[in-house]
């Protein structure tokens, strides 16, 4: 399963996992010996075609879902915006309002910026200081023009699950579209359509210990998308295009994997998140747990050192082999803060001083011990530095 370098410390799962060893050995078939185009009808394309549909049923039974509302993408970014234009063009004319939250993903975010430059109004929804949203917000937001609410499950940066449920009711009795990214809750979170009251939940292979460049929209029976691109009759006219057939059958072996022993795994990464988050509460002074502690995912931390900078600490840590993120976004050559952390009132400084740390299957009870020995001196050294020394390192 540990393919990360044995000195190394990767605490960044929430950015990309890697790809397991059965999933693995699951895809390498489908590249070179049953290559076949999954549309062609000789036994080669039927063989692409029986191993496409095994994980459309796997990735279906993820999610509680039926295996033709599965709609296979090149990852969440397309499925987000499949979702979010989908919806959008398939919806009568008159209607010109989508609901969002603040705390999304950048591929539901820009999308719906996008959106705007379109004509479309976009409500932003803002979240409590703990990071999750208030479905009354949500209501509030409603209008008669509106197409549809798309709110992510658990945040990316902070894990905190957001409460789906109650939004996918007030959807539902708006006879409003509902779209959810699930990105970062499939396989720690038990998921379910059903329950959820979603149209549209977006999920990536990535993330989940399958490959990069696939993923799935969830379309429920009856919610009707335009499709974004145009070409073949692919995924029942919703998504043209050759099937990826490997990595399509990585991601069917990464959802069984994941429904078989989410529940397992889930309990010993909870453990070494919270023995990494109560050493660094107590050894350092002035340490907060960004969001909701007791709502969210099992492995994802994001702390706030008040006084050292988050991209100087990242950097710093990462000359020590730990690996970790800010979530801060770089645009245009400037670091912006998380726009997450600013929607729940930190301030651009406590913002900046924000790391995520996130752990996954491969994370051993040795690694959570060398970081509880690495990080506290790193964040005293850095917190040492002048604000004008902290800069210089900033700009570097
Ligand atoms: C990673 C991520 C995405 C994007 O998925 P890709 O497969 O990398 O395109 C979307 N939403 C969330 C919440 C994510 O964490």
């Amino acid at each position: 399963m540990l393919h990360v370098t044995a000195m190394h410390i990767y605490l960044d799962y929430n950015a990309t996992t890697p790809v397991d060893r059965e999933v693995l050995e699951a895809m390498l078939p489908y590249f070179a010996e049953n290559f076949g185009n999954a549309s062609s009808i000789h036994s080669y394309g039927q063989r692409g075609r029986s191993a496409v549909d095994a994980a459309r049923d796997s990735v279906a039974e993820l999610i509680g879902a039926k295996p033709a509302e599965i709609v296979f993408t090149s990852g969440g970014t397309e499925a987000d915006n499949l979702a979010l234009f989908g919806s959008v063009a398939a919806s009568n004319q008159s209607r010109k309002h989508i609901i969002t939250t603040a705390i999304e993903h950048p591929a539901v975010l820009n999308a719906a910026q996008a959106l705007e430059q379109q004509g479309i109004e976009v409500t932003y929804v803002s979240v409590g200081s703990d990071g999750i949203v208030d479905p009354q917000d949500i209501r509030r937001a409603l209008r008669p023009e509106t197409i549809l609410i798309s709110v992510m499950h658990a945040n990316n940066e902070l894990g905190t699950i957001q409460p789906i449920e109650k939004i996918g009711r007030i959807a539902a009795e708006a006879d409003v579209y509902f779209h959810c990214d699930a990105v970062q809750s499939a396989g720690k979170v038990p998921l379910d359509v059903e329950s959820l009251g979603v149209n549209l939940l977006s999920i990536s292979a990535h993330k989940i210990y399958g490959p990069k460049g696939v993923g799935a929209l969830y379309v429920r029976a009856g919610t009707s998308i335009e499709p974004q691109f145009h070409g073949g009759h692919h995924e029942r006219d919703r998504r043209p295009g050759t099937e990826n057939v490997p990595g399509i059958v990585g991601f069917g072996k990464a959802a069984e994997l994941a429904e078989i022993n989410r529940e397992a795994n889930d309990a010993g990464i909870e453990i070494l998140r919270d023995r990494l988050e109560e050493a660094l509460t107590s050894v350092l002074s002035a340490v907060r747990v960004n969001g909701n502690r007791s709502r969210r995912v099992a492995n994802t931390t994001n702390l706030a050192f008040a006084g050292a900078g988050g991209e100087a600490l990242l950097i710093a840590l990462d000359l020590q082999g730990i690996s970790c993120s800010t979530g801060a976004a770089c645009s245009s050559g400037a670091v912006e803060p998380s726009h997450v952390l600013l929607a729940m009132g930190l301030s651009s400084d406590e913002a900046r001083s924000s790391l995520r740390f996130s752990l996954g299957l491969g994370t051993t009870s040795d690694e959570i011990d060398r970081a509880i020995a690495i990080i506290p001196p790193t964040v005293e050294r850095l917190r040492a530095l002048s604000p004008r020394a902290l800069s210089t390192v900033h700009a570097r």
